[in-house]
């Protein structure tokens, strides 16, 4: 069973003022956990960030991420702390960052992971789930072990213009570590190869998950390798 570190909409957190000193915005904060994608089943602490550069009409977090208060730095470390947290991550439990948009506080990020080398002396596996409409900053890809991509279509109700950044892709495509799923509503996947995979922007690996299926909200997840343009057109 998961442990909650910080709880989504926590009435005594409500309300708090911005602090001068390093802080991070969390929606919510649970540990003990396991990750359902990629490494799947494997131990996870999911530390979730406020704010969404996205609002796709699926989404179906976006009320947490809406919603969260600001934590300085040694009030995450106390309730990591309090959770042992710090010696789950050292024994492996991977920390997944996501959202919302965690590369909107990437900046911050960085600060924090270095904060928490500094102060546990080692770094954790750091997982992140990315919208793709960001830049990475290199020193914050350099904390990433795992980049989690998943960029939106339009049946995600975002306007193309807002969500398909194909530089953005191209960069995230040339990193060993990072892999790329997408939420499809069609079986033939034919809305694919317009927006994202046109031009090989995206040329590696990639992971379908086929979610809001007609008789459903059954998931499937398959993989197809290299270009899915060229699998799927
Ligand atoms: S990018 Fe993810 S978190 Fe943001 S609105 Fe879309 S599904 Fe929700």
């Amino acid at each position: 069973m998961s442990l909650s570190i910080i709880s989504a909409w926590k009435p005594e957190h409500q309300n708090r003022s911005r602090p001068k000193t390093a802080h991070l915005d969390v929606a919510e904060f649970f540990c003990d956990t396991i990750q359902g994608e990629n490494f799947v089943g494997w131990p996870a602490a999911f530390l979730r960030l406020q704010f969404c550069t996205m609002d796709c009409v699926w989404c179906d977090t976006n009320e947490v991420w809406r919603y969260g208060n600001p934590y300085t730095f040694d009030e995450l470390f106390k309730f990591m702390d309090m959770a042992s947290l710090p010696e789950k991550l050292h024994k492996g439990q991977h920390l997944v960052l996501t959202g919302g948009s965690p590369l909107n506080q990437q900046d911050r990020l960085i600060k924090f992971i270095d904060a928490f080398i500094h102060t546990y002396g080692f770094k954790p596996y750091i997982e992140v789930e990315n919208e793709c409409t960001i830049s990475p900053l290199p020193a914050f890809i350099k904390h990433v072990d795992l980049w989690n991509n998943s960029p939106k279509l339009d049946n995600s109700g975002n306007l193309r213009i807002v969500r398909y950044q194909p530089n953005i892709l191209m960069e995230l495509s040339k990193l060993e570590n990072s892999w790329f799923k997408f939420v499809i509503s069609d079986p033939l996947t034919r809305n694919l190869s317009p927006s994202c995979c046109s031009n090989r922007v995206i040329d590696k690996d990639i992971g379908f998950i086929i979610s809001k299926w007609r008789h459903g909200m059954g998931r499937m997840e398959k993989k197809f390798s290299r270009c899915a343009c060229r699998k799927l057109s």
